[in-house]
């Protein structure tokens, strides 16, 4: 880490609301379809075309606002944002400048052992432009294509006041915000398809400096491992840069993944350059403070709070939560097996374990995944009673995921059932001791490790069923007594 310079990094995030139409018109937002095929006269900009602002896509807005502590502003005005590129056919974009959603908000992340609490500046909305497509096609070397099918898709954009302070503060920022939006269902998280994107604006200056110094951003960043690598990357380079006694210049800079490096795209337009101007075809966003409200209801706890309740209420580790808290639908199911068998501990622990294994190994969803609440709990309910050790719930385990039958019935069906009766288990005893006589003379001789076979020897005996607890005790008196 170098000793002179300070990084000082903003983030400026667009994250695409999961609404099933666009943001002005009807067309679908469905990722994947053949070029062109989701285009209505709106979104391709056609003279005469006029917008109307999707109400879901505005609560979805209110819902992320919301949940990043944001004041979400009465009103808020649309504006067009000039400017020319072949993706965006109207040659402005529908977004929002001086009056945005929401104002203020933050977000505490943990990095390097220190806690930072990372203030937002904005959320806006705006609309997204089309995909130049400049490869692919037999002409790609005189022509490039354009697909309209993401032209119009709805977006916020969130972004960070320039408070990071490291590369690994940025993406784990990144990463916490990501969390939330999936959470909330505002986002769906997909960074490959660009539902989710990041830039960042990087700056250095010498400690004590208190104003900043010149900030590129770097573009094109799509994963949280390439923006830390890309940040480290653009720190370095500017502190080479003022070290040999250059300036940095105010610019856009692109992450090249496979070269490992930024370089430059071109010089950062200034926002006079985009003239922007309120949109005259959009009314002001009125939200008031009953759709606020109606919003905020629709909430659900968020990770944070969730995870600090589980070890409060279930008084499982702060470990343990946070994994049960990776998505809602794991917390929900979470609770639902802790409730029924009333042993969070134990439910968490099956949870972590088989069950994430399990579905890890088959590549399956919460939502995929067949195993009900309650028939977990009956499993974990049967170990607690002493019917069946946890060796042999792991087989019941298997068997019920696949089946979905009770751990009962395949219990009983199976005869799977712990042997707890002394005198079963004693004859199972007599018997190893009648075919293992070395080992019983090795012990009674003193060399204690004998025992450990021996039991071995018990627990296969009876097919892994005999109580673990009683096989000790039964043995220890069978070969003492002898
Ligand atoms: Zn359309």
């Amino acid at each position: 880490m170098n000793t002179r310079y300070e990084p000082v990094i903003g983030l400026e995030i667009h994250a695409q609301l999961q609404t099933r139409t666009k943001i002005f018109c009807g067309c679908s937002t469905a990722f994947g379809a053949a070029p062109n095929s989701q285009v209505c006269p709106v979104c391709l900009g056609l003279p005469g075309a006029l917008p109307v602002l999707n109400r879901q896509a505005v609560d979805y807005a209110i819902k992320a606002a919301l949940s990043l502590g944001c004041a979400v502003q009465r009103e808020s005005i649309f504006a067009r944002k000039n400017y020319f590129y072949p993706d965006l056919p109207k040659g402005y974009q529908i977004s929002q400048y001086e009056r945005p959603l929401a104002l203020g908000g933050g977000l505490d992340v943990t990095a390097g052992g220190a806690a930072r609490r990372i203030g937002l500046t904005r959320i806006h909305m705006e609309e997204d432009a089309g995909k130049s497509l400049h490869e692919g096609f037999f002409d790609s070397d005189r022509r490039t294509y354009v697909d309209y099918n993401r032209s119009g898709v709805p977006l916020i954009e969130i972004v960070s006041e320039p408070d990071m302070r490291s590369a690994a503060q940025a993406a784990e920022f990144f990463a916490r915000l990501r969390d939330i939006l999936v959470w909330l269902g505002v986002n769906d998280g997909n960074m490959e398809e660009g539902s989710l994107r990041c830039d960042a604006n990087v700056s250095v200056r010498p400690y004590g400096q208190e104003a900043f110094g010149t900030k590129a951003e770097v573009k094109n960043v799509n994963s949280f491992r390439y923006l830390e690598k890309a940040i480290e990357y653009e720190i370095d380079r500017q502190i080479e840069l003022l070290d040999g006694g250059g300036r940095v210049v105010q610019e856009t800079r692109l992450w090249d993944s496979a070269a490992g490096r930024t370089h430059s795209m071109r010089s950062k337009e200034e926002a006079h350059d985009y003239r922007y101007f309120p949109e005259p075809d959009l009314p002001p966003l009125v939200v008031d403070e009953a759709r606020v409200e109606r919003v905020r209801a629709t909430m659900p706890e968020l990770p944070e709070a969730r995870r600090r309740r589980f070890v409060a209420a279930y008084a499982i580790p702060d470990y343990d939560a946070g994994v049960l808290t990776q998505s809602p639908e794991l917390a929900d199911y979470f609770e639902a097996v802790a409730a029924a068998a009333g042993n969070p501990k134990a439910a968490s622990n099956w949870i972590m374990g088989e069950l994430l294994r399990t579905m890890n190994d088959r590549g399956q969803s919460m939502a995929a995944m067949p195993l009900a609440a309650p028939v977990l709990a009956g499993l974990i309910a049967l170990i607690d009673k002493g019917t069946i050790s946890n060796a042999i719930a792991k087989d019941v385990f298997a068997k019920m995921y696949d089946s979905g039958r009770s751990a009962d019935d395949i219990v009983t069906a199976e005869g799977m059932a712990q042997i707890g009766d002394e005198a079963a288990v004693i004859a199972i005893i007599r018997d190893v001791m009648a075919k293992n006589g070395d080992a019983v003379a090795q012990y009674r001789a003193g060399k204690a490790q004998t025992f450990g076979f021996l039991v071995g020897q018990v627990m296969k005996g009876s097919g892994g069923k005999a109580n673990p607890k009683l096989a000790n005790q039964l043995l220890k008196r069978e070969l003492e007594n002898g």
